[in-house]
């Protein structure tokens, strides 16, 4: 069982939106292990690996760590170290090879019957051991223009079934755009599902709002939301209460999570991740190891621990709370069990 006496959640004003909780977000590395108490030895290594992926961090998600733990599980997963700095052998700027795949700006189509669209180039959070840490967003943000060029796309391969809005995180689009684009989706005749990733919902739960429901509830689409969380502390009430709308608006939540050293590499931890992601109506989808990306190496797990710590967790909960261990393997036809 955690215990932990979380910080107060800092509010900005009396109407606290999701856009100002998200415009509030902590940027500045030096903040950030002030308000956690975090003693001065952290600063230089938060602000080297900062320069080289910036810090953000909204309150919402500050709040749910333990203040004065540098080992926080939460923590750890967005505080920059100097281990960040290291050159490690294979670990690469696009460890999955995404720009071989991109097909039109901003549309990656990797494998049969979907597609993603990076729907949005920022992220409420940044995860310091994110595959797309150096992706070039920049060169693959679409204008509504290039939009229409996408949806020709989807429109004429009819093999297409399901388009998955990703980033980023795609929910850091207004509702309007967001709105806009399930509307062209959805007048592509042989589209069936909508599947958005996103982590938003659990470091900003305000993001699901009655404008965010209002466009997700009427699409005629089928909705899976693939969330992304790690550890079990990261389910809070208010993370609860937003599935349970989500839920109400006929969304099927799933969740991936990343095998993280430091973060959820126990089996006590993802046993307890599993029990929690069902209490808040989500199904544990997939198990990653870790993309090798630069700057992430120390978040490594090797293979053989891997395997040994998922065939111990598979004693301990029912199958349809086992998460599958995959790696994704770039050329490879759908993500690779382990
Ligand atoms: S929320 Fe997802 S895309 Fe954004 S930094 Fe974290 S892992 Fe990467």
């Amino acid at each position: 069982m955690i215990t932990r006496s979380p910080i107060p959640l800092q509010r900005h004003g009396s109407a606290d939106t999701w856009q100002r909780q998200l415009a509030h977000a902590i940027r500045d590395p030096r903040e950030l292990c002030r308000r956690l108490a975090l003693d001065a030895q952290w600063w230089p290594g938060a602000e080297a690996g900062h320069a080289l992926f910036e810090v953000r961090v909204p309150e919402a998600y500050l709040s749910r760590m333990r203040p004065g733990d540098p080992h926080d599980p939460l923590l750890r997963q967005v505080l920059p170290l100097e281990a960040e700095q290291q050159q490690t052998p294979g670990f690469v700027s696009d460890p999955l090879e995404e720009r071989e795949h991109t097909a039109r700006r901003g549309l990656i189509h990797k494998y049969a019957g979907r597609v993603l669209l990076i729907t949005s180039p920022a992220c409420a959070i940044n995860c310091r051991y994110c595959f797309r840490r150096h992706f070039p967003y920049e060169e693959n943000a679409p204008s509504r223009a290039q939009w229409a060029d996408t949806l020709d796309y989807l429109r004429q391969d009819t093999s297409i079934r399901e388009a998955i809005l990703s980033g980023g995180d795609p929910l850091a689009a207004n509702d309007r755009q967001l709105g806009w684009l399930v509307d062209q989706l959805e007048a592509i005749p042989h589209l069936k599902r909508l599947r958005l990733h996103t982590r938003l919902p659990v470091v900003i739960p305000d993001r699901i709002d009655d404008a965010l429901l209002d466009w997700l509830g009427r699409t005629r689409l089928q909705k899976v939301m693939v969330l992304h969380i790690n550890h079990p502390a990261e389910i809070d009430d208010s993370v609860i209460s937003a599935c349970q709308r989500l839920r109400q608006a006929g969304v099927t939540l799933l969740n991936q999570s990343v095998l993280l050293s430091g973060v959820n590499d126990s089996v006590t931890t993802l046993a307890e991740l599993s029990e929690r992601l069902f209490e808040a109506d989500i199904l544990p989808y997939y198990l990653h190891v870790l993309d090798p990306v630069e700057g992430a190496a120390h978040f490594d797990i090797d293979d053989d621990t891997a395997r040994s710590l998922v065939a111990e967790l598979r004693t301990t909960l029912p199958g349809f709370l086992m998460p599958r261990l995959v790696r994704e393997i770039p050329g490879e036809a759908s993500k690779t069990p382990l």
